[in-house]
């Protein structure tokens, strides 16, 4: 494996930098490359924080092969530059010798709900410029998915200590255990001198698969399952029914934990497959069965029913799957876990604030809900989707926030918030 001083002198310096133009957060590739490449370490570190303040987690849990490595013009002929290693090395030094810059105070206060990617971005976009925030977490720590559904053999936690420990030294008012919505509600905000509420309460509800045996006591939902695997006993025998990163994540955690024969059902075939391909790969090695074409019909005490699906590959170049209910099949199962996509918590009380038919808060480009002052961004705007494109919402949506707060002057409060 090459070193990353190697890595980076493989960058071309393109003039259209194709991985930068792929990147959702717009991450100045070669510009931090030269810098890394002069020594100047703090300096590339300083221009990534302030692009992506979760950059150094990024770097790890991007699906690279979609962003900035499977753009790369040396992938065309030989093996593409993975920057991704020297952003990951840059930013994780940046915050170890993170120091906290002076930031004149301005007084105005923000309310933040949720402390995952969409909702630790604004508060420390918030915080830089000199807002003061309430973080609002309906868990007992900050992360969202990144604590409660990314295993920890995949994005080490101590960078979410890290992360916790520069918000509270920029002075973040953290509130865990506390959500919105519940005991205390958008409306009760305005009141306390909160001048605008950022929503990010991502997608914490797993969908049903609404068969029959969903109930039954070996059934789990995979998010539920990843938020705390050392409290289930899964047995010996344990079957995913869903094919996407979540199931992989469940099942890679099971035959961690349990030492466990783990099989996922996937509707569709091999190359149909959502989940990341080194994560796939990974799962692979680390002895995943996989049972392609197979659609789960029903939940058994000890197996899950299926029928086996066929993919036609139509005359038009489109290919359809149709399932044969001619052709049964039983996989045995001590446990099963459902991973088939999830959607907003029930707990997100909104008022009348507007949603869409999927149940997700329903705003224009710049991330404005039906209700003045009210901003929102991330999966609980978007679905399920990744931890990059929350960033690069919520950093527009500050930038609506900004203009907002800063012309608040001419609106009177007190006349929109009496019918939140
Ligand atoms: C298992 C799994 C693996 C994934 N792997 C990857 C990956 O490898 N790479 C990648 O880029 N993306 C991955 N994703 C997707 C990515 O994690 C999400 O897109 C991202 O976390 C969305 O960020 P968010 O801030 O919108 O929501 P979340 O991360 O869901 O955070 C929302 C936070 O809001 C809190 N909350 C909810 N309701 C309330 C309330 N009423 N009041 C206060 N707080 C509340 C929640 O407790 C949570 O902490 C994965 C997702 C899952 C589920």
């Amino acid at each position: 494996m090459s070193t990353i001083k190697q890595e980076a002198a493989r960058c071309l310096q393109c003039k259209k930098p194709m991985c930068r133009l792929n990147c959702p957060v717009d991450t100045p590739i070669p510009d931090i490359v030269r810098l890394f490449q002069d020594g100047k370490i703090e300096e590339a570190g300083e221009m990534l924080f302030r692009n992506n303040p979760l950059s150094a987690i990024t770097s790890v849990i991007c699906p690279h092969e979609r962003n900035c490595t499977g753009h790369c013009v040396l992938g065309i002929k030989s093996s593409p530059v993975e920057f991704y290693r020297v952003e990951e090395y840059v930013s994780r030094f940046y915050l170890e010798t993170f120091t906290i810059p002076d930031i004149k105070k301005n007084g105005i206060k923000v309310a933040v709900a949720g402390a995952g990617p969409a909702g630790l971005t604004m508060s420390m976009l918030l915080l830089l410029d000199g807002y003061e925030v309430t973080l609002f977490e309906a868990q007992d720590d900050i992360g969202g998915v990144l604590r409660y559904g990314i295993p920890p053999f995949r994005l080490p936690r101590d960078l979410l200590k890290m992360y916790k420990d520069i918000l509270l030294r920029l002075g973040v008012h953290f509130r865990p255990n506390t959500s919105l919505g519940s005991n205390i509600t958008i409306k009760d905000l305005f009141p306390d001198g909160y001048k605008a509420v950022f929503v990010a309460a991502g997608t914490g509800r797993p969908n049903r698969l609404g068969l029959l045996g969903e109930t039954l006591g070996h059934v789990h939902f995979a998010i539920d399952y990843l938020k705390s695997p050392e409290t289930f006993s899964l047995g010996k025998e344990i079957v995913i029914v869903g094919a996407g990163n979540v199931a992989i994540d469940a099942a890679r955690t099971a035959i961690r934990k349990e030492h466990a024969r783990v099989t996922i059902l996937n509707y569709k075939g091999e190359d149909d497959m959502t989940a990341n391909r080194d994560e796939l790969e990974m799962a692979e090695i680390d002895g995943v069965q996989f049972i392609h074409y197979a659609q789960t019909i029903r939940i058994l005490d000890n197996a899950v029913r299926c029928v086996r699906v066929v993919k036609t590959e139509n005359e038009d170049g489109s290919v359809s799957f149709e399932e044969d209910y001619s052709d049964v099949f039983d996989v045995p199962a001590d446990s099963v876990i459902l991973a088939i996509g999830q959607g907003p918590g029930a707990d997100l009380k909104t008022g009348n604030v507007q949603l869409t038919q999927r149940g997700l808060l329903d705003v224009n480009e710049w991330g404005e809900t039906s209700r003045p002052g009210v901003f929102a961004a991330g999966d609980i705007v978007t679905g399920p989707r990744t931890v990059v494109e929350a960033v690069a919402f919520t950093k527009k949506v500050y930038t609506r926030m900004k203009e907002y707060l800063n012309g608040l002057d001419s609106n009177d409060p007190e006349e929109w918030t009496e019918d939140l």
